[in-house]
C-alpha cells in the first residue's frame, strides 16, 4: 500500500475550503509527512492520518509550511508520546524549526531531533529513499522523491513444480536470488523460475518552486508527481515574481518529467475548491490531471 492524503492543498493563508500546506504518504503502516502548515493536526485528526509518525520532511520555512508543527508536537506531548521526531530541511533548519518547537513555555517531552539537507542527499531506508532535490523558490528550498527500490521478480510456482523443487524454503531463496542445489545433485539458479525485478513506485513533492529541471529529473518516469500550481496563466507575472508555478507549467513539467499521473496543489485562495480554470489549462498539456482537495486520498499502484 502507498496512499497519499492531502492534508492542506492552499498557497499562503487558510481558507474555509484549503488548509495550507501538509501531505501525509502512508506506506506499508509507515506515516511520514512533508511540510505541516497551521492547523495540520486537526487536519490528521478530521482525515484519518495517526500521529504515529516519526518524520517531517519540510520544503522551506515559509509560514503557510511550518506553523503546524509547534501545535503538533505539543499535542503529541500532551498524548505521552516518547518516541522521538525527526525533523528535516533545507538550510536554516536548525534555527527556524528550532525556534518553532522552542516557542511557549512547555518543554518538549519527547526527544526531537532536527536534521539539515541538502539537494543531492539520499537517505536511504529499508525498502525505499527519500532523495532530495533543488527547487527554484527565492529561498532554501528543497523538494522531496520517496523512491522505492526495485521488488524481487515475478516468482514462477508452475515451473518450480516442473522443476520438481519441494514447496518450501527453497522456494524463497531462489525468489530472492540464490542459486540452490537439490539433493538429487541439480543446480537451480533463479533465472530458470523468476522474471526480472520489477520497479519500485516513485511519488515525488515539489513544494513551492517555480517549474525547474531538478524536479522534471527528481520526477523521471515517477508513478505520480505532486506540483505546485498556485496560479493559472492569467497570474503568470506573478508567479514568476513570487516564484511559484501556473498549472500550465506544472503539466509541462509532468510531461517533461513522462510521469503517469499529476497532482496539482498550493493553490491561491483566489480560485474556487474544484479550480476548473487550472485544472482545463493543466489537461490541456498533461491529460492525467487533478487538482488536489483537503482530504483527497490517492493510492499508488504498481506498475505492473
Ligand atoms: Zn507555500
Ligand atoms: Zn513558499
Amino acid at each position: 500500500m502507498l496512499t497519499l492524503t492531502f492534508l492542506g492543498t492552499g498557497a499562503a493563508t487558510p481558507t474555509i475550503d484549503r488548509n495550507v500546506a501538509g501531505l501525509a504518504v502512508q506506506r506499508e503502516g509507515e506515516t511520514i509527512l512533508f511540510d505541516c502548515g497551521e492547523g495540520t493536526q486537526r487536519q490528521m485528526m478530521r482525515y484519518g492520518v495517526g500521529f504515529s509518525f516519526t518524520e517531517i520532511f519540510f520544503t522551506h520555512y515559509h509560514a503557510d509550511h511550518i506553523l503546524g508543527v509547534t501545535g503538533l508536537l505539543r499535542t503529541m506531548g500532551l498524548q505521552d508520546r516518547t518516541a522521538p521526531v525527526t525533523l528535516y530541511g533545507p538550510r536554516g533548519a536548525s534555527k527556524v524549526l528550532g525556534a518553532a518547537i522552542a516557542l511557549g513555555i512547555e518543554r518538549n517531552k519527547f526527544p526531537v531531533e532536527i536534521v539539515e539537507l541538502r539537494a543531492g542527499d539520499r537517505l536511504g531506508r529499508e525498502a525505499y529513499d527519500i532523495v532530495v532535490f533543488e527547487t527554484d523558490h527565492r529561498a532554501d528550498t528543497v523538494g522531496y522523491a520517496l523512491a522505492e527500490h526495485p521488488r524481487l521478480g515475478r516468482f514462477h510456482p508452475e515451473r518450480a513444480r516442473e522443476l520438481g523443487i519441494p514447496e518450501g524454503h527453497l522456494w524463497g531463496r531462489l525468489h530472492k536470488g540464490e542459486t540452490i542445489i537439490l539433493e538429487d545433485g541439480r543446480t537451480i539458479a533463479p533465472a530458470d523460475l523468476v522474471g526480472a525485478p520489477r520497479r519500485g513506485r516513485t511519488v515525488v513533492y515539489s513544494g513551492d518552486t517555480r517549474p525547474h529541471l531538478a524536479v522534471a529529473e527528481a520526477a523521471r518516469s515517477a508513478d505520480l508527481l505532486v506540483h505546485e500550481a498556485t496560479f493559472g496563466g492569467d497570474e503568470l507575472e506573478r508567479a514568476r515574481e513570487t516564484g511559484h508555478s501556473t498549472a500550465a507549467e506544472a503539466a509541462r513539467v509532468a510531461l517533461e518529467a513522462g510521469v503517469r499521473r499529476l497532482v496539482l496543489t498550493h493553490i491561491s485562495p483566489r480560485y474556487t475548491r474544484d479550480a476548473p480554470e487550472l485544472l482545463a489549462e493543466a489537461v490541456a498539456i498533461f491529460p492525467n490531471t487533478v487538482i488536489a482537495r483537503d482530504g483527497m486520498t490517492v493510492e499508488v499502484p504498481f506498475a505492473e
